[in-house]
């Protein structure tokens, strides 16, 4: 344990101070000066850690190097899209940082201006007729554009349409919203080739279907390429097409939604318009809409208090920056990376649906691994400087690896990622006891994953 791995508390020295102030102006907020009322006086004084400057800089410093960032080092977690944040962005948004929440709408046009232009620019990029800005991340735009969904019957007395069909290859919060909003989950299958199994798919379709919802590339990073046929089927039955745009990166400039024939859709500005994100925010999922569905949108189309506004500036200024053909490339290098990756590393890890994949790809763990397991080599990976890939998702494969490196990586960081990924290959036939107990050089190693979810300790206890 390094010095300043001790907690703050246990730097602690009575008496030491970091600041120096004139005795007149020390403590002079007593109790007896105090302007409130008695009522709200502390019994004891506050339970701080009395340290030097120097501890508490080192303290937070050290404690931000625990983390693992898009800003320090590679991050290539497969369905997060963790492209990296231009600084830009937060230079333009920092003077926004000063509308109050309750100042009133004619006073910052500005802001309103931004989401109209958003607005027209999304709606540009997708082929949908209108977006609201009122959801606040992926997960929360799928729930509001399953709202939409069962509006849009309801408004017609289709009262019997209670079921919404989700590919296996989903992600986990396409059949959790549906759950949440009340719908039924039929699980449509893919084929052996990871697409979705039209065959499959035709007994599933009646009366009784509100919609289905389809990942374009899907989560293992493929095309689904009879996505024409899929939407006349649903529509044909009476049903909608709600798009989940989590990952747009790959399509960006090149095939829209809209023209696939979806319905309903959100992205996530988060991952595709390179907004921060991670730890749960802050996100912006916003939710786009075919002609038919923008009568039941919820006006004013962006949450209180002026929306997630630093997060639509942000997708502004990198759409801006880009520009229409920039944009177009920024896919192209995404699916460029993802399959450069892939082609440089099959024949050290299992490939388990070849071929060409847009933004991402899943490898099924080591070729020959022996006992030596995809957590072992995302833990390895950690002792290297580069973020594990995502993996046990998706289900369809027993040791996924999801890779995904986006475009804003250099050929040289996706070099050294691959020679890594070989090494690890290498370490696995040759000394698999380093893998089983990596990482090795971590703040921490291996916690139980579910009580560290379920029940994680934030607090430091003193007692
Ligand atoms: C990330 C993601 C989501 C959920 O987005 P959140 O902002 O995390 O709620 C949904 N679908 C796909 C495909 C995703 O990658």
């Amino acid at each position: 344990m390094k010095y300043y791995d001790k907690l703050i508390f246990e730097l602690s020295k009575p008496g030491r101070c970091g600041y120096s102030l004139p005795t007149a102006l020390r403590g002079c907020q007593t109790r007896r000066e105090s302007k409130e009322s008695p009522a709200v006086w502390r019994e004891a004084p506050l339970d701080l850690p009395e340290v030097s400057e120097p501890d508490v800089v080192r303290h937070y410093t050290n404690l931000s190097q625990m983390n693992f960032g898009v800003d320090t080092g590679f991050y290539p977690l497969g369905s997060c899209t963790m492209k990296y944040n231009p600084k830009i962005n937060e230079e333009i948004v920092s003077p926004f940082n000063g509308i109050h929440p309750l100042q009133p709408a004619e006073t910052v046009k500005g802001v309103q201006a931004v989401y109209d232009f958003m607005d027209k620019a999304l709606a540009e990029i997708t082929g949908m007729k209108h977006f609201t800005f009122l959801p606040c991340a992926g997960a929360h735009g799928e729930l509001t554009g399953l709202m939409l969904m069962r509006e849009y019957h309801m408004s017609r007395g289709d009262l019997a349409r209670t079921k919404v069909i989700v590919p296996d290859s989903a992600h986990g919060t396409n059949p959790a919203s549906a759950a949440v909003c009340g719908l039924d989950i039929v699980v449509v299958k893919s084929k052996e080739n990871g697409l979705v199994d039209v065959e499959d798919l035709k007994p599933l379709l009646g009366p009784d279907i509100a919609g289905i919802m389809m990942t374009n590339p899907n989560t293992l990073g493929l095309f689904e390429r009879d996505i024409k046929e899929i939407a006349a089927l649903v529509h044909e039955c009476g049903g909608l097409l709600y798009y989940d745009g989590a990952n747009m990166n790959p399509l960006l400039g090149m095939v829209r939604p809209g023209d696939m024939g979806f319905d309903i859709m959100h992205l996530n500005l988060h991952k595709t318009f390179s907004t921060p994100h991670g730890g749960g925010g802050p996100g912006s999922g916003p939710v786009g809409v075919a002609e038919r569905i923008v009568p039941f949108l919820d006006i004013p189309r962006t949450s209180g208090f002026h929306g997630n506004f630093g997060i639509i500036l942000r997708a502004c200024a990198y759409i801006l920056m880009l520009g229409r053909e920039n944009l177009k490339l920024a896919g192209k290098y995404a699916t460029l990376s993802a399959n450069y990756i892939k082609e440089s590393l099959k024949d050290c890890y299992k490939l388990p649906i070849p071929g060409v994949c847009k933004h991402e790809f899943v490898f099924d763990g080591l070729l020959d691994g022996g006992d030596v397991t995809t957590l072992d080599v995302a833990k390895r990976l950690l002792d290297y400087g580069f973020h594990a890939p995502t993996i046990y998702f998706p289900l369809l494969f027993h040791q996924a690896i999801m890779i995904e490196p986006t475009e804003t990586e250099s050929l040289e960081t996706l070099d050294a990622f691959i020679e890594v990924m070989r090494v690890i290959a290498k370490e696995a036939a040759e000394d698999p006891e380093s893998l089983h107990t990596a990482p090795h050089n971590t703040p921490i190693g291996r916690p139980d994953e579910t009580t560290a979810a379920r029940q994680p300790v934030l607090k430091y206890s003193r007692s």
